[in-house]
């Protein structure tokens, strides 16, 4: 090796570089959209003058320009004082994956924080509550199948150690199923043929030709205005899945329901109503979520928990499900809900009005490790939700966490600086890099002079 570049080696090995966190200065954001983790995935990097790199990921199925578009807002600031960042950029979040850039941004500016002072990110969040996560794990059977079958796969996650779980119940698995749906006819065939991921997305990401033309038209009916009806020989259907479930399953563990369809919010009480027997642990985005009065109707109606959460953005907006009783359980997204501090504050929010809470994650090992801090330092929560168990890269994508990842269903909480990613496995990112978007780490100062009159009053 040429001689300046040792002493160079040296230096850096040797340098102490968070010496002076008061002079520490953001002076670039850059991204990676990988594709398959399970989803696409844009993972982010902000750069500071001290060497210290904050790990940060838009969400799931999401754009990176949600947070490109902030970069000139927070270079050259001191990234250490993440609260006063957080409100400079809050205003460009929106809900669901609009939420991504803010978020991403914020879990980004806490790895540097913890970086710099030399503590894990619990810490910076007042503390843990506890030393392992419980992870439910989602789980899905492709194609035509009973729940016999689903009730399998399931049994397979338990035996590898899982202790709570999850599973779509939809209206897709009698889609092609004569007499159990009704609908303007000529509509179910308008899904099938346009937007079958309407009612399917769990498998795989969202991408860009479900947002065009007529897909998304059928993709953005909402639940209540489908005109998608199930009938009674549906509702034994879905009855009956359940129960094949349960039958090989067992009662003790709990079981979560996810994507029941898009259907009316009546429909979605007729059927809770048929599966309260079955203990399930709660029912999932049975309408949009900003129809508070749904909520409160069906969880008026029956006694399975009603959950929803996973496209809020700000702890506040949940405010109206819960002060309602519209929901038993949240299910925020660290990547929607405005990162680490939004979530601890809806966990408090949570304790003022009695509501269960789990955390969504369909995300790589930065969300996920983000979420792992976050939930050890909110007083109760059920699980972590983890999407990937089948994807057998996924761990690989960040060093320093540990390998696996999930022991007998849970995530230590480490005690690493920041998230406690070493560093990220660029081979890797490079092998998987989405196609559409295949610059990785791009310069992007383009986006240095993204300007506005941000004031939002006059
Ligand atoms: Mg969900």
């Amino acid at each position: 090796m040429e001689k300046s570049k040792l002493f160079k080696e040296m230096i850096e090995t040797n340098t102490r570089t968070a010496s002076s966190p008061s002079e520490l200065r953001i002076t670039d954001l850059r991204v990676a959209n990988i594709n398959g983790a399970p989803k696409h995935c844009p993972l982010i990097k902000i750069y500071t003058n001290q060497g210290i790199v904050g790990y940060g990921e838009v969400r799931d199925a999401s754009s990176a320009t949600y947070a490109l578009m902030l970069k000139s807002r927070i270079i050259g600031e001191n990234p250490l004082n993440v609260d006063k960042l957080f409100r400079r950029i809050k205003q460009f979040g929106g809900h669901s994956r609009q939420g991504g850039g803010v978020s991403g941004i914020e879990i980004a500016l806490w790895d540097i924080v913890g970086k710099a002072y030399g503590v894990p990110l619990y810490q910076l969040l007042g503390g843990k509550f506890r030393d392992k996560i419980r992870v439910y794990c989602d789980t899905d059977v492709d194609g035509k199948h009973t729940g016999t079958d689903m009730g399998k796969a399931l049994k397979k996650r338990m035996e590898a150690g899982f202790t709570f779980l999850k599973m779509d119940l939809g209206i897709e698995l009698m889609i092609d199923e004569p007499g159990c749906l009704n609908a303007p006819l000529g509509f179910l065939e308008d899904i099938k043929k346009y937007s079958m991921k309407a009612i399917t997305h769990q498998h795989g990401s969202v991408d860009m030709d479900m947002m065009l033309g007529k897909n998304y038209e059928v993709f953005t009916i909402p639940h209540h205005a489908t005109g998608i009806h199930v009938t009674e020989k549906g509702i034994d259907y879905l009855e009956n899945y359940v129960k094949e479930v349960r039958s090989v399953i067992g009662y003790e563990v709990p079981l979560a329901i996810d994507h029941l369809g898009h259907i009316h919010i009546n429909d979605c009480i007729a059927i809770a109503k048929r599966l309260e027997k079955y203990n399930i642990a709660w029912l999932e985005d049975v309408a949009p979520w900003h129809y508070t009065e749904h909520y409160v109707k069906i969880s008026n109606a029956t006694t399975i928990p009603i959950c929803t959460g996973e496209d809020i953005y700000l702890h506040e907006n949940y405010e109206p499900l819960m002060a309602s009783g519209g929901v038993s359980v949240v299910h925020p997204d660290m990547l929607t809900v405005g990162g680490a501090l939004e979530m601890k504050k809806l966990g408090d929010m949570c304790e003022k009005y009695g509501v269960a809470m789990a955390i969504h994650m369909a995300e790589s090992p930065i969300a996920c490790m983000a979420a792992v801090h976050t939930a050890a330092a909110i007083q109760n929560i059920l699980a972590l939700e983890y999407h990937s168990v089948d994807c057998p890269w996924w761990n690989d994508l960040a060093i320093g966490i540990a390998n696996p990842l999930i022991k007998d269903g849970f995530i230590d909480v480490p005690d690493a600086p920041g998230l406690g990613i070493d560093h990220l496995n660029e081979e890797l990112i490079s092998e998987h890099m989405h196609t559409k978007y295949p610059d990785k780490w791009a310069d992007s100062s383009a986006w240095d002079k993204e300007w506005a009159n941000d004031r939002e009053w006059s």
